[in-house]
């Protein structure tokens, strides 16, 4: 990671004065990056004397309640002793983890944004950080966000200051995120990392069970419905998308984080470039994109979507009706292919 031992000294001269009042906030819909990351760096910045609250705009899925130290999360939504904008009003310092712009966290961008005082620090591996962080430890090389945060640590602490639960909830945003060690960035440092987190006593087996092996009756027959009953391949068979309306997630109890994963089958065939999941919200749908190898849905999202992330794994926002958001999505699709993008 290019800088990083400049970045590191100078966030530790900004942790240098004992016991600040730290927030850490991440994106909405937490997944496991956002989550493990958050509790790993908070583990450590209160290891070292400071007073650190968690905060994440809603609630992540429910396969991850298990993680160590997660029930200290406050979930904003669900805030309603105010603890969470009190925690952000009092902050000396803010550091915003696994996302790239204060925008991604929706409903607590405002109260993020009002605390001008609080010194705002990223740490993240999504492209294109905004502006509006006076230090960016930003590093889209990096698979996970997790991956980060153990390398910060390393090179604030050692990695002697990894305790066994750290090192459970840093696992789980590498393994997450890298769709367990199958997608890019795979460095001979990431596995130099996990064995470290190994030597701290995780036990693999038992956090790839808690988290891919959780769900509900209801999430394996939806997945079935879904991909049978909603996928559809379009161009020649090399992009496809799939939808889930309001009351079809109903039908099968879906809770949260229930569609993880849908989005990135269609890619097991093997002539597929690119896929999408339209999700409906109450108030729009939300877009998940995923790609194989040249293929940017970063650009797709950003130009289509109004969003962003990687390269190969995007997300975004429609507006539009259902059956809008998908014509819209066709045409986008036609236009990027006639410009060699899915080539
Ligand atoms: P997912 O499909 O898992 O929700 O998101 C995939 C990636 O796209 C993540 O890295 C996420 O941060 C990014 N992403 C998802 N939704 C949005 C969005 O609305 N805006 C931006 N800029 N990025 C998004
Ligand atoms: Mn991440």
């Amino acid at each position: 990671m290019n800088h990083l031992q400049e970045k590191v000294c100078e966030l530790r001269s900004l942790l240098a004065a004992p016991q600040q009042r730290i927030v850490i906030v991440s994106h909405t819909n937490p997944d496991g990056d956002a989550v493990g990351s958050s509790l790993a760096w908070a583990e450590c910045l209160r290891s070292m004397g400071h007073c650190v609250t968690c905060i994440v705009p809603n609630k992540y899925p429910y396969f991850l309640d298990w993680m160590p130290g997660i029930d200290e999360i406050v979930i904003f939504k669900n805030d309603e002793e105010g603890l969470a904008t009190r925690a952000i009003g009092e902050a000396d310092l803010i550091f915003c983890l696994d996302f790239n712009a204060l925008s991604r966290l929706e409903i607590l961008s405002e109260a993020i944004s009002n605390n001008t005082s609080a010194r705002r620090v990223l740490i993240d591996h999504h492209l294109s950080p905004a502006e509006e962080f006076e230090l960016k430890l930003s590093y889209p090389e990096s698979s996970s966000t997790c991956f980060v945060v153990y390398s910060i640590i390393e090179a604030l602490c050692g990695v002697d200051a990894i305790s066994k639960s750290m090192a459970e909830v840093l696992y789980v945003g590498m393994m997450t995120d890298t769709g367990n060690f199958a997608f890019s960035h795979l460095t001979p440092e990431l596995f130099r990392a996990v064995a470290v987190l190994v030597e701290r006593g995780i036990h693999i087996p038992t956090l790839h069970n808690n988290v891919y092996n959780a769900y509900t009756e209801g999430r394996a027959r939806l997945f079935g419905y879904a991909i049978d009953r909603k996928m559809k391949v379009i161009e020649n068979g090399t992009v496809a998308y799939m939808s889930l309306l309001e009351s079809e997630m109903r039908r099968f109890q879906f809770q949260q984080g229930d569609s993880e994963g849908f989005v990135n089958y269609a890619l097991t065939i093997k002539k597929m470039k690119m896929s999408a999941m339209f999700l409906a919200h109450r108030k729009f749908i939300r877009v998940s994109l995923r790609s194989r190898g040249d293929v940017d849905v970063n650009l797709f999202a950003r130009r289509y979507f109004n969003g962003g992330g990687h390269k190969n794994a995007a997300g975004g926002k429609s507006f539009l009706s259902m059956k809008d958001t998908i014509e819209h999505y066709i045409r986008s699709v036609r236009e990027f292919a006639e410009e060699g993008h899915l080539d």
